[in-house]
């Protein structure tokens, strides 16, 4: 049975589009490197019960997708989030445990590639973000882009978890 490892922001729950939108009002741009100093403190300081209670919204019945995929029995499925502080991961724990009552949940440390949390020969990533696919890569996994706009930036692509299912 191969290990799966799923991306929390972006990919379980939209959280990347609110706090870009968040960023935006408060005049930083996400993607400008001038401003990843303070970015980080928005990320740092933010309420992650309100933005995953309030705000946030689950993409494409995540939840039930990764139920779907554990009733397979294809994968051991594992969360991998990187997080910010201490007290994101514990919302964040939380927030899954609503849903999920026993899946292996690992917080990453912000700055720590998640290459360096787990072990990485033949385990499947599912992210949003290219370069987290590009180092799983480089460390012999498999990378698995998620995208509701279908962009797979090289990798392969998909919409919706349980798409898993038909292309692996
Ligand atoms: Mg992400």
């Amino acid at each position: 049975m191969k290990n799966l490892y799923i991306d929390f922001d972006g990919v379980i729950m939209d959280t990347i589009d609110i706090s870009y939108q968040e960023l935006k009002l408060i005049g930083l741009d996400a993607k400008n490197i001038y401003d990843q100093e303070k970015i980080r403190d928005y990320y740092v300081g933010l309420d992650w019960n309100q933005m995953l209670n309030k705000k946030a919204s689950i993409i494409n019945d995540a939840f039930d997708c990764i139920k779907k995929i554990i009733d397979s029995g294809r994968f051991e499925v594992m969360i991998l989030s990187h997080v910010n502080s201490l007290s994101e991961a514990e919302e964040k724990i939380k927030y899954i445990r609503k849903y999920l009552k026993d899946i292996t949940i690992i917080p990453v440390p912000r700055r720590v590639s998640k290459t360096q949390m787990v072990h990485t020969e033949d385990a499947i990533l599912i992210d949003d973000y290219v370069e987290n696919l590009k180092e799983w890569k480089e460390a012999g996994g498999i990378g698995i882009k998620f995208s509701t706009e279908l962009n797979g930036k090289g990798f392969v692509v998909i919409d919706r978890l349980d798409q898993i299912l038909d292309i692996l």
